[in-house]
């Protein structure tokens, strides 16, 4: 019988396949005690098994290359982590197994972590993977991670770790379905660079049973369960169709009466690059620099490093534009060189352009790398900071930038409420704002971007955010300049139209949106965006915001 189950729709499209659980049996190990003599073969065990994890960790980062590659790299490097591997040691030496000291000394760093607070969440989930990858090679047992299947299949997950989400292949991976994660999680963001249809924080998705066929709409957040057969033929109509008005659509992104709202990728480095080209971004909205920052979380790149990145990005897009977001450390990105070990609370602490302003030899060197990597271009360069709280905070930043001789525009992320109740001010000091939706949303609403258990409040349809994005905007048209979105929002097809009606200037998202959302704008005229804008803020819930923005767009 055909049942509906409801979660969040963080990738589009429409998946219809078997459902296969990931391997994520919990290994432990059994206590075994080691006579001393053994305890040297042991330790070599250990090491031989995190270097081999270590490897096939960075091997595999190599293979998907863009942000999943840097994920795939701090994973590599929390296996090295040589005060783990200390505590393994000294396991060993007390007479544990090689596998036992691993499991234990990972729940022991595990325990440090979740006592930090909830923001670790996504970080606990990448220590268990690398922890199981370890203890799964010692034991000589398979590798906890997607399943070995030539047939294609929904992938359903507890959570997935970025060492899975980078290796899903879309030819086989129809599409993935998790009991946690937010639509702004990480999970949900690399889902959208593979361009996989996903929905996360379905409650109950791991009692689906292994093999039930199930229908996934990565657009809604529906799943069907033993879909009829009436559903099925619905659902792959609506996908042909789609599939078919994307194909139609190329070009610059344009409203059916011709107002002009440029389509930028967001990106997290130059491997991101060609799927951005070829889905025929106009530049890039967001390029997340931190990414470079993730190899090595004690030292900042060398300027050298640096250069070659941005110079890479800002040759790719000879006459287009190219925003660079300067670091954003801290939070859920934290790096030990820049953020400080005991806050209470790190999404409330300092981050963002708070950790540059205290260290500012590390902006300099970002802004001077910017400097030397735009020369002889004639690519437009812009350049904004994250986590702006006010207007000292930008007159901060463009300081900087100016003293750096950076001949950029220079601009705003609008991610806390205090800034977009204030752009005007903000927009004496800076060029442009840019909407960060996912901070904006965690920070208006209270709810932790990690938590699967609040992504109702994460839903950027909530008409509170759309009023704060309708704010920033009106600022921006008022002073003359511009006001983009480059967080998760733009990549919603019907909600980018509700932007554009909003009076954004600019939609910035992963490249496999990018055909959706251009579509989409096609079909409607600015009034009819408009309109819609305005009966979405009428309402007092994300889901009536977007039936409501639905029924202007449709006629109904
Ligand atoms: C945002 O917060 O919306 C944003 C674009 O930045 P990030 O997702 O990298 O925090
Ligand atoms: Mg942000």
């Amino acid at each position: 019988m055909e049942t509906t189950l409801r979660g969040v729709g963080v990738s589009h499209g429409v998946a219809i396949g078997e459902v296969r659980h990931m391997g994520t049996a919990v290994l432990e190990p059994p206590a075994r005690e080691v006579p001393a003599e053994e305890a040297e073969r042991e330790k070599g065990r250990a090491r031989k098994a995190v270097e081999a994890v270590a490897a096939d960790l960075m091997a595999r980062g190599n293979l998907a290359g863009g942000e999943a590659q840097a994920v795939l790299e701090a994973q590599a490097m929390m296996a090295q982590d040589p005060e783990l591997m200390a505590d393994v040691e000294r396991r060993i030496a007390e007479s544990s197994t090689a596998e036992r000291a691993v499991y234990d000394a990972f729940a022991a760093y595990r325990e440090l972590l979740a006592a930090a607070g909830e923001y670790l969440a996504g970080r606990v989930a990448d220590l268990d993977d690398v922890r199981n990858r370890i203890v799964a090679r010692l034991l000589g047992v398979p590798m906890p991670g997607v399943p070995d299947s030539d047939e294609p299949y929904v992938l359903v997950a507890r959570d997935l770790a970025p060492a899975d989400t980078a290796l899903l292949d879309p030819t086989l991976v129809l599409g993935f379905v998790t009991e946690e994660g937010g639509p702004t999680s990480h999970s949900a963001i690399l889902a959208r660079a593979l361009g996989v249809p996903a929905v996360v924080a379905l409650p109950g998705a791991g009692e689906l049973a292994e093999g039930t066929l199930i229908a996934v709409d990565g657009g809604t957040g529906e799943i069907f369960v033993n879909p009829s057969e009436e559903k099925k033929a619905q659902l792959e109509a609506a996908a042909a169709a789609r599939r078919a008005a994307l194909s139609s659509s190329t070009g610059p992104g344009v409203t059916a009466d011709g107002h002009t709202v440029p389509l930028l990728a967001n990106i997290g480095g130059p491997a991101d690059v060609p799927a951005a080209v070829e889905a025929g971004a106009e530049g890039v909205g967001l390029f997340r620099t931190e990414f470079l920052f993730l190899d090595d979380s004690k030292n900042a790149p060398s300027e050298e490093k640096q250069v070659a990145a941005y110079r890479q990005v800002l040759e790719a897009f000879p006459e287009g534009r190219v925003v660079v977001r300067v670091l954003d450390a801290g939070a859920d990105k934290p790096l030990d060189f820049l953020t400080p070990a005991d806050e209470p609370n790190p999404a409330l602490g300092v981050r963002g352009l708070r950790s540059l302003l205290d260290h500012p030899e590390v902006l300099r060197t970002q802004l001077s790398a910017l400097v030397k990597a735009s020369e002889g271009l004639s690519v437009h360069l812009e350049v904004m900071a994250p986590m702006v709280a006010d207007r000292a905070d930008a007159k901060a930043f463009a300081d900087a930038c100016r003293e750096a001789g950076l001949h950029a525009k220079f601009g705003a992320m609008v991610e806390i409420p205090s800034a977009a109740l204030r752009a005007r001010s903000i927009l004496q000091e800076v060029e442009f704002l840019s909407l960060g939706t996912n901070d904006l949303a965690q920070y208006t609403f209270a709810a932790d971007r990690q938590v699967g258990a609040v992504s109702r409040l994460q839903d950027p349809w909530q008409p509170a955010l759309l009023d704060l994005v309708a704010l920033s905007a009106e600022a921006a048209k008022a002073e003359g300049k511009s006001c983009g979105v480059c967080g998760e929002a733009a990549s919603d097809p019907l909600l980018a139209s509700v932007l554009t009606g909003l009076g954004v200037t600019s939609l910035s998202m992963g490249a496999a949106s990018i055909p959706y959302v251009r579509a989409a704008l096609a079909k409607f005229t600015l009034a009819q965006c408009e309109r819609a804008a305005a009966a979405a803020r009428a309402t007092d819930s994300a889901e009536e915001a977007r039936r409501a923005a639905q029924a202007v767009l449709s006629g109904e």
